[in-house]
């Protein structure tokens, strides 16, 4: 029996049957299926980035939340894609929809959060639409670039490689940097500059950004959960490694680096970086899937169209 709701066949499985219709041309270097897209229009020295993305009340942020970090949240969500390509974004659209109801000083704060991360990042926002809606809604697109042929993506592990991860998991929704958090552009370009071929932002929780790599490198993700930079947040709860691996939205950037250079890597993020905690959780390995301790760790994670 086939499978008759987005709920029964969920966002992957989604993704999946689509993905395979979608028009194409010859000047797509990666289309649907990685963190942003990647075209090359002939002749340029870089290749064009794209990426779009939403934030709904009751899902990204709570009804009643400050205007100011919700708009904030929705561009540094897209931005957070960007930092994974190792990619600079540059220009940005905002589609705006609310009730009638909403109040314009609200209205413009959430455009103020917007303008002062674009303007930490020199993004230019350069339209949009407003329209009217039930709940608050933003959708933000935004394009950038990348020199060609060095976007990392997440097909670009081996087996061999080491896993590191930047920053702290899990307990984003407790802490609040879900909404505060600064996307990770610097880092990211400094990984690419550096060679990484492989990376995603953890966005729906490490586990299943792990899955996405083992899937689009077709190898084998091994974890320990000793080595999990498990935040405050996640450390007050009662299971703080299933809270580092599922909670999603930490917005950090996951990837490998072949294990002979991984020392050096290290050693050198952390000098460019001193404010940034770098982990190495793993190894990459031959075959496929993740594991966790030596077991399978199951792709459960959070599924935009399942209920819980
Ligand atoms: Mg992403």
């Amino acid at each position: 029996m086939g499978v008759r709701t987005l709920g029964g066949l969920g966002e992957r499985g989604l993704i999946a049957r689509l993905r395979p219709r979608l028009a194409s041309r010859g000047d797509v270097v990666l289309g649907a299926g990685d963190d942003c897209a990647v075209v090359g229009p002939p002749g340029a020295g870089e290749e064009l980035v794209l990426k779009s993305d939403p934030v709904r009340e009751g899902r990204h942020f709570a009804a009643g939340e400050d205007p100011r970090r919700v708009g904030r949240k929705a561009l540094a969500r897209v931005l957070s894609d960007f930092a994974s390509m190792g990619a600079e974004p540059r220009w940005a659209l905002v589609d705006f929809s609310a009730p009638q109801s909403f109040p314009v000083a609200a209205a413009e704060a959430l455009y103020g959060g917007i303008d002062e991360l674009a303007r930490r990042w020199n993004v230019a926002v350069v339209g949009g639409d407003t329209s009217m809606s039930d709940a608050l809604e933003l959708h933000v697109f935004a394009a950038g670039a990348v020199p060609r042929g060095s976007a990392m993506t997440r097909s670009g592990a081996r087996p061999g490689d080491a896993v590191f991860v930047t920053g702290e998991l899990g307990g984003s929704y407790e802490s609040g940097r879900h909404l505060d958090f600064d996307p990770k552009l610097d880092e990211g370009r400094w990984l690419r500059r550096r060679g990484v071929r492989c990376c995603i932002d953890v966005s729906d929780g490490a586990a299943s950004e792990l899955h996405r790599l083992a899937d689009a490198s077709r190898a084998r993700f091994s974890v320990r959960s000793e080595l999990l930079p498990a935040s405050a947040a996640a450390r007050a709860k009662a299971d703080p490694v299933r809270s580092a691996l599922r909670d999603g939205e930490d917005f950090e950037l996951l990837f490998t680096v072949p294990s002979g250079l991984a020392a050096a890597m290290e050693r050198d993020f952390s000098a460019s970086f001193p404010g940034t905690p770098l982990s190495r959780i793993g190894e990459v390995g031959e075959g496929g899937g993740v594991f966790l301790d030596g077991a399978p760790l199951p792709d459960s994670g959070f599924d935009h169209f399942s209920s819980d």
